[in-house]
């Protein structure tokens, strides 16, 4: 991942990120750093790059043109998300730090004095983010946190690659306690269950202590953390046909847009900000019209399950593209993985799985498909979601784990299938899955029938229910 932070202080940005575990991802290459100097690119002959605002007040202002001539040299015309780091932005959290680390590339604006002249913010600028209600006398330090934050999520920065799913904030949960060596210090011993070895105990015991913990420092997390759980609870009373809800909310990512199932309705929407995905659940069409009224002005898909939602959102410019099959597993234990060179991919296989899951669609066609263009696989390799099998050393197939959570993406190469290689890639996505506490479940084409008679092979249970898939676009 790129980042590019334009500044009148680059040593800042440079000096600032260049130890600890930041130093090192740079020096692999797994993350690179462009500190951009505002000031090499003013045409004012002494290098100025501010002046007085109009209309009068305190301070200076920082003037449009060398701003926007540095983020032209930064992206020679492609689109490349761009972040002014102002006090006025959206609060920056560890759910913005993920969605970002989505990102190949990230242009950070960093603001001085009493700002930026506006027109060039609306210009280029494509978030505001702030971090935190107070005001900085710059964006570089705001801008060197939100760095920090973003690429200790790219895979491959921290040492393990699952840390980051067990931390603070993720779930709306604070982590717990932790404690190292000695096993006794200064009279205060080790939780006895941490030195059991018993790992399901050790788990219990920490979500416990989260949930103390968060009860007690952050109240307001806490009070989302138990209405999301208290909301799965009712939605499993009909698990299969809910499960794409209940992953949804338990992995931290739908919001409640809409709901009466504290009170042992049916009635949902939710709404996942970092995919613009809405699942909707409806008991009648009354109160499907009063969800589809309050859904986001982002939100480009929505999956449904009651065929009167169809024409409900059909009025509000979705339109339907693809019907399927929901399943789940439902069981604890890991499955048998027959071939087992299976690994994660990196960048160098964008082109085979582009080339290979999408052959012959032109951008049009992908743009109107969820999870088939080539951005979106870009994403998920970039995420460290996507997984190659290896048959003699070569790669003969993928499969990941999309942005709402199901899995898919499957495919085969023809010579290679017959053998087991698809059963084991999905056995082994589910067995990656289960090691992260989900419920793994898919959506399958309802006339994919070798999909489907893999799912029942591996034990899967199908909802009674037919998925349908809209979007919400100017595709023709
Ligand atoms: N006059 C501005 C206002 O009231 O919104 C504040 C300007 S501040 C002194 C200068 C620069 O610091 C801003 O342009 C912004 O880039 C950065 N900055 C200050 N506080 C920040 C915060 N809480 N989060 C992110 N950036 C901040």
């Amino acid at each position: 991942m790129k980042f590019h932070v334009l500044t009148l202080f680059p040593e800042m940005i440079t000096r600032g990120l260049t130890s600890g575990i930041m130093g090192r991802a740079l020096e692999k290459g797994l993350i690179q750093l462009n500190a951009v100097n505002i000031r090499d690119y003013t045409q004012e002959r002494h290098g100025k790059v501010d002046d007085y605002p109009y209309g009068g007040g305190a301070g200076m202002l920082m003037q449009a043109q060398p701003i926007y001539e540095a983020y032209e040299a930064v992206t020679g015309g492609k689109a490349v998300r761009t972040v002014y780091l102002t006090p006025q932005g959206e609060r920056f959290t560890q759910q913005k730090a993920a969605e970002l680390a989505e990102e190949e590339e990230l242009i950070l604006l960093c603001g001085h004095y009493e700002g930026i002249d506006e027109r060039v913010l609306e210009e280029i600028v494509t978030d505001y983010i702030s971090i935190g209600d107070y005001v900085l006398t710059g964006g570089e330090l705001a801008g060197m946190v939100m760095i920090d934050a973003i690429a200790r999520l790219v895979p491959g920065v921290l040492g393990n690659e699952d840390s980051s799913q067990e931390e603070s904030f993720f779930n709306d949960l604070l982590e717990y306690p932790q404690y190292s060596r000695p096993e006794v210090w200064r009279g205060k011993a080790v939780p006895e269950v941490l030195l059991s070895g018993d790992h399901r105990q050790i788990r219990a015991w920490r979500l416990e202590r989260s949930k103390e913990r968060t009860a007690l420092r952050r109240p307001d997390l806490y009070g989302k953390y138990q209405a999301r759980q208290l909301a799965v609870k009712q939605l499993a009373s009909d698990k299969r046909n809910n499960i794409h809800m209940m992953e949804s909310l338990s992995r931290g990512r739908g919001e409640i847009l809409y709901t009466n199932i504290w009170a042992g309705g049916e009635n949902m929407a939710l709404y996942d900000h970092d995919s613009g995905i809405c699942m909707l659940t409806a008991e009648d069409p009354k109160e499907g019209e009063l969800m589809a009224g309050i859904l986001p002005e982002g939100g480009e898909l929505a999956v449904i399950s009651q065929p009167f939602l169809e024409e409900i959102l059909g009025k509000r410019g979705y339109r339907p593209i693809l019907r399927c099959r929901q399943a789940l597993y439902t069981q604890r234990n890991p499955l048998p993985v027959r071939h087992k060179d299976i690994r994660r991919l990196s960048m160098d296989s964008l082109e085979y799985v582009c080339g290979h899951y999408c052959p012959d669609q032109g951008p049009e066609k992908a743009d109107c498909e969820p999870g088939v263009d080539r951005e979106y696989i870009r994403q998920r390799i970039t995420a460290g979601a996507m997984y190659g099998i290896f048959l003699e050393g070569k790669l003969a197939g993928f499969g990941g784990i999309h942005r709402e959570g199901s899995f898919g993406m499957l495919y085969v190469e023809e010579d290679s299938r017959r053998i087991g290689a698809g059963a084991s890639l999905e056995a082994y996505i589910i067995n990656r899955m289960l090691e992260k506490g989900w419920t793994p479940y898919c959506h399958i084409f309802e006339d994919n029938q070798a999909s489907l008679r893999l799912q029942e092979k591996l034990g899967l249970y199908f909802a009674s229910k037919t998925f349908l898939w809209m979007k919400k676009s100017t595709c023709k």
